[in-house]
This record gives structure tokens, C-alpha cells and sequence, in this order.
């Protein structure tokens, strides 16, 4: 992969740079992600923290999941985009929307998740990509 990895939000104030492999590529079709991408389903990358470096100014938005897990999500307040987000405890990995890196070279996803919520019309192909409800 291309290294660093460099994702930012539209006014590009928010800046995460990302170096080394990552540790999940996923698309997640359920319905928090769909409310927080603003698309029929968001698509994702983790990194370990310490392989993310994140300058600029974030506002922070926190979401209870299902799960019980505090879902912390950063976006930037100038021009909204939500750039990346992080689950407690499991803090270890930083999610960033793939959309972010605005590359269409960016490698494919490697879980398709929350299947039960994909919209009939969204079709996630590729060697490799494991799909799960
Ligand atoms: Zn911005
Ligand atoms: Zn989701």
C-alpha cells in the first residue's frame, strides 16, 4: 500500500495520516453507519493508534452502541465531515472513512458487515470479501 496513507475532510483542516498496514478494511451496511456517512453504507479503514497521526481540529460526538461500546466520533466543525471515530474499551484501533483518503486506489474491503441492513440495490463483489449479517 501506499505509505503514509493521508485522509482529510473536505475543507482539509482535519488531517489523519496513516502509515503501515492497516488492520481492517470493512464496509458496514447497518444503520448508524448509513446516519453517520450519509450514504446507504459506510465503508472504513483501522489502524492501530499508533500508526495514526491526527492534526487539525475535531469536534467529538459520542453514540452508545448496541454492543454497550462508546463509539466516539470526530468531525470537523468547519465544514462537517466526519473524518474518523474510535470504540471504548478497544481503543487501540482509529477508524477513518475510507471516503476521506478520496482515492480510488484504495484497497478493497476485506468484511462486508450488517448485510441484513444492505439496500437490495448495493452489491459489495471482490475476491476475498467475507460477508456476514
Ligand atoms: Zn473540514
Ligand atoms: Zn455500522
Amino acid at each position: 500500500m501506499t505509505n503514509p496513507r493521508t485522509a482529510s475532510c473536505q475543507c482539509g483542516q482535519l488531517v489523519v495520516t496513516c502509515r503501515g498496514e492497516p488492520v481492517r478494511i470493512s464496509v458496514c451496511h447497518c444503520l448508524a453507519c448509513q446516519k453517520r456517512s450519509g450514504a446507504p453504507f459506510a465503508a472504513q479503514v483501522r489502524y492501530p493508534e499508533d500508526q495514526v497521526k491526527i492534526t487539525g481540529e475535531s469536534r467529538e460526538w459520542v453514540r452508545t452502541a448496541d454492543s454497550g461500546k462508546r463509539v466516539e466520533h470526530h468531525f470537523c466543525p468547519q465544514c462537517g465531515s466526519t473524518v474518523w471515530y474510535r470504540s471504548r474499551p478497544h481503543a487501540d484501533a482509529i477508524a477513518v472513512s475510507i471516503g476521506a483518503f478520496a482515492d480510488p486506489a484504495f484497497p478493497a474491503p476485506w468484511f462486508s458487515v450488517y448485510e441484513q441492513r444492505r439496500h437490495p440495490w448495493v452489491e459489495i463483489v471482490g475476491e476475498g470479501i467475507e460477508h456476514s449479517d
